[in-house]
């Protein structure tokens, strides 16, 4: 049994997997920064350690330090949350030879869907649809210009390794073809030390909408539901709501049964994400596999009423699912908007700096997973997310009222923030009736005046 549990992360996942285990009984042992010694996750852990200095690479990317600080402190299990280590296959594998249990999938599966490239012929295989592209990586510039021709244009490169929306570049025609596919293989060498690329076909304003799926040790998997995660800048998510206001009840099963045949074909045990892309006519292809809990796992926590740190930790201690698939309600609507640190009127240049007055809105329906408080200083050295408003109620009009009410509430003070740019987004016709894509951000930046989202 599982008794204490080391987070190697920080931020509201850190904050948010120790609410889990407190509620659990499972003592937990924070790890951080020295520049994150103010940080909530560390105050609130039963203990902490200090693992190095600011820079991830001098701490939160430490596997070598991670897996001491457990050994000293004598836990059992280590949750990675997302980013930094969460999908990093030889982590999970050290912390399995070390007998920790690492909180996900087993390092195997994390191999196969981390290669985006292995992962797509992995779900083909299985009879999931996939974006038309290469089989697996393009070995050269020529063979690369011939792919795209054939499967036609516009194509997107992708980094078999990528990831947080780096390394990725659309080409329109045979001459920026040439200049795109070396600037992703820089970008894609640089970022993850690997510059594979493989070539898609670009589709034209899709939705991005993703199935969470739980499976466990003994063979059950199960999806709960979608997440339409359109709403995106720079092929990163802004706004996450479920259900998609896109999904009939027939493609919503179809889509179900394709994401669980996906995880199955890899094996998959613990909570994962299975990503597609929909185009207008409801045609879906899987684009990736994320093998760890997501930034948006609430917006199906509040719609399901199943908690997903909970269940995580529940099948790495090796018991079952106590539900199935049909046990499973989706009672509510629910959206999330990603609070950053970041100045949207600037072109999003991040805003780091000592938050003044913090003040988070309550009341009905409304949560906040958030590591921020009055006087809280934002280092300036990791992403610049700083919390998560989840607003959730009967039905989609509801969640976006309350969101909007919610969002007025919302004070902080002392920096620049993405509140007023969902503020606008909320009262924005496009996004009212249902009708974003992964185009929405760009054309609506285009034609808002900045003033609706100073
Ligand atoms: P990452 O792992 O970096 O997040 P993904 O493969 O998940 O990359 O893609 C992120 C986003 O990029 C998608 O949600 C979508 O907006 C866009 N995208 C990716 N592949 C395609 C494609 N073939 N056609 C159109 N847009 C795409």
């Amino acid at each position: 049994m599982i008794q204490k549990i080391l987070i190697a992360n920080r931020g509201e996942i850190a904050l948010r997997i120790v609410r889990a285990c407190r509620e659990l009984g499972i003592k937990t042992l924070a790890v951080y920064s020295e520049a994150d010694v103010q940080s909530l996750h560390v105050q609130l852990a039963d203990e902490a350690i200090c693992i190095g200095g600011p820079k991830s690479a001098d701490s939160y990317l430490r596997a070598d330090r991670i897996i001491s600080a457990a050994e000293i402190a004598d836990v059992d299990a280590i949750h990675p949350g997302y980013g930094f280590l969460s999908e990093n296959a030889k982590f999970a594998e050290q912390c399995e030879s070390c007998n920790i249990r690492f909180i996900g999938p087993k390092s195997n599966s994390i191999k196969m869907m981390g290669d985006k490239a292995v992962a797509k012929a992995t779900v083909r295989k299985a009879g999931v649809p996939t974006v038309p592209g290469s089989d697996g990586p393009v070995q050269s510039e020529s063979e690369a210009v011939k792919i795209a021709r054939k499967i036609g244009y516009p194509v997107i490169i992708k980094a078999v390794a990528g990831g947080g929306g780096r390394g990725m570049r659309i080409a329109h025609n045979d001459v920026t073809f040439a200049k795109e596919y070396h600037s992703a293989r820089n970008e894609a060498e640089k970022a993850f030390g690997n510059g594979d690329v493989y070539i898609e076909k670009y589709i034209d304003k899709p939705r991005h909408i993703e199935f969470q799926i739980l499976a466990d040790s003994h063979g059950k998997v199960l999806h709960l539901g979608e997440r339409d995660c359109s709403v995106q800048r720079r092929h990163q998510k802004l706004i996450e709501e479920s259900p998609s206001p896109f999904l009939t009840p027939d493609l919503r099963k179809k889509m179900g049964k394709a994401a669980i045949r996906a995880a199955s074909a890899a094996n998959y045990e613990n909570a994962g994400t299975i990503e597609f892309l929909v185009d207008a006519k409801g045609n879906f292809y899987f684009i990736e596999m994320n093998t760890r809990i997501q930034v948006e796992h609430p917006v199906t926590e509040e719609v399901t009423g199943i908690d997903l740190i909970k269940q995580q930790i529940r099948i790495a201690n090796g018991e079952k699912l106590e539900f199935d698939q049909g046990d499973i309600k989706f009672e509510k609507h629910a959206i999330e908007c990603r609070i950053n640190a970041e100045d949207p009127a600037r072109n999003f240049i991040p805003s780091p700096g000592t938050i003044g007055l913090y003040y988070a809105p309550g009341g009905h329906g409304v949560r906040v997973d958030s590591h921020a408080y009055s006087g809280y200083q934002i280092p300036s050295h990791y992403d610049s997310m700083i919390g998560k408003l989840i607003c959730y109620g009967r039905d989609r009009k509801t969640a976006l009222e309350r969101t909007y009410r919610a969002l007025s509430e919302y004070l902080i003070r002392g920096i620049k923030t993405t509140i007023p740019l969902h503020k606008a987004i909320m009262s924005d016709p496009v996004f009212i009736e249902g009708k974003a894509t992964t185009a929405y951000m760009e054309d609506f930046m285009k034609r808002t005046p900045t003033d609706l989202f100073t």
